[in-house]
């Protein structure tokens, strides 16, 4: 029997649960799954959750029901890479137990890079889904006043414009160090802006945050934005864990992998999803599902092949596409090449929208496949197709 431990149950550690249950089944693999939480997190949709948006509840359990996996519901507190064991943190007291294994997958994201002052103290962030509805009870206390959004990365937009056309009554400030939606082509990121004008959203771009205050952003100068609520989408990183344990990680303390998506310091240990350094031949891939439930699946399936004595394929994956909502009503899609750089080709408007919807949607449909033991087209071409 081989010990399979998947640590974090968002998009890509559940796809990976799913996939190693399937795959490792007939060879004596046995999977674990530790989750913080009953409930699954669309971290995809925070922004909606943020804007007072009730979404649908999936819990683990249904998710991974048939396929074999234990869940253990808890809090990872410590791993120790030499003695292959992890310490879980339950609910209540003396729930603490401690996990050993033979192979872990590491897949517990990232959190909010907080090294600006004031984040940790007065910002709100995307880490889980209760934050999400802090800032949700939060603007709905407010009738009249300021929200400040900082980060002009997709993240960033989504926020601004949900938040905006949810509140009309609010003012939505957008501050950015560039052009927001830099990373899309010109014709994409125009109609950005233009929904953005549309909302009412103010942006300032080349906006560099040096404090957070209670009631305030301070930029770079002194400026202050007078704000009732501030959200900081300006950055993550991985969780102190990784380090504490000794593994190699990156600059932004996510864990450094080899082609097969195994630490490099710790073979015995896959990391996977936003948690992971992964470099492809375009550089190192940056946080996304798109890219991250690939990794899960092909960590579990590096870890089945490994156990049957096969061997262990390298890692590919080209993104495809930038898909943005701009409040519930709009949208626009930049399509990519491999390396995430914006094609010509660009998509607004309703079967935006339709596209969007598509995607935020399709993880619960990819797991059902998974539990079936097969893997979506669409995933398929994102990473065989690259070979
Ligand atoms: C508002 C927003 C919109 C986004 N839109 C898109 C998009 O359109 N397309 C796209 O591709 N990507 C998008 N992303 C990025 C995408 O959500 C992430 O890349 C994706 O969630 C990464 O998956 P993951 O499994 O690595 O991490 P997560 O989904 O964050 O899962 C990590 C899991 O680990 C758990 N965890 C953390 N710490 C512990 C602990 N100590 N113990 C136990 N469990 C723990 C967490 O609770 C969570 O369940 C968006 C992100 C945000 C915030």
């Amino acid at each position: 029997m081989t010990n399979i431990l998947i640590l974090g149950a968002g998009y890509t550690g559940i796809a990976a649960a799913i996939r190693a249950a399937t795959r490792t089944r007939r060879h004596g693999g046995k999977v674990t799954l530790v989750s913080a939480s009953p409930r699954f997190t669309e971290r995809l949709r925070l922004h909606q959750t943020a804007a007072g948006e009730r979404l649908r509840d999936h819990a683990i359990a249904d998710i991974i029901a048939g396929t074999g996996i234990d869940l253990v519901l808890g809090r990872v507190s410590a791993l120790d890479p030499e003695r292959h064991e992890v310490t879980v943190n339950g609910e209540g007291a003396d729930t603490r137990r401690v996990i050993a294994y033979d192979k872990l997958i590491y897949a517990l994201g990232t959190v909010a890079d907080a090294s600006t002052p004031g984040v940790a103290e007065h910002a709100y962030v995307y880490d889980d889904h209760d934050q999400a509805v802090r800032l949700a009870r939060r603007l709905s206390e407010l009738d009249r006043g300021t929200v400040v959004v900082a980060g002009g990365g997709l993240t960033g937009v989504e926020s601004a414009t949900e938040l905006a056309e949810a509140h009309p009554g609010l003012r939505v400030v957008l501050l950015s160090r560039g052009r927001p939606g830099s990373m899309m082509g010109e014709k994409a990121r125009a109609y950005v802006e233009r929904a953005m004008d549309r909302l009412g959203i103010q942006v300032r771009d080349g906006a560099e945050v040096t404090k957070v205050l209670p009631d305030a952003v301070e930029l770079a100068g002194g400026e202050l934005i007078p704000s009732d609520a501030t959200l900081w989408t300006a950055g993550t990183k991985g969780l102190p864990l990784a380090t504490e344990a000794g593994l190699t990680v990156d600059g932004r303390g996510r864990i450094v992998v080899d082609a097969a998506l195994r630490s490099v310091s710790h073979p015995d240990v896959y990391a996977v999803g936003d948690a992971a350094a992964v470099r492809q031949p375009y550089g190192v891939m940056h946080g996304t599902c798109q890219g991250g439930i690939p990794t899960g699946l092909h960590a579990a399936d590096a870890l089945a092949d490994g156990l049957r004595g096969r061997t262990v394929k390298a890692f590919r994956f080209g993104y495809v596409h930038q898909p943005l909502s701009l409040g519930r009503r709009d949208a626009v899609i930049q399509f990519t090449h491999p390396d995430d750089t914006p094609r010509r080709a660009y998509l607004k408007g309703r079967w935006a929208i339709v596209y969007k919807e598509t995607v935020s949607g399709s993880p619960m449909p990819t797991y059902r496949l998974l539990k079936h033991g097969l893997v979506p087209v669409g995933l398929f071409r994102l990473t065989a197709g690259l070979k």
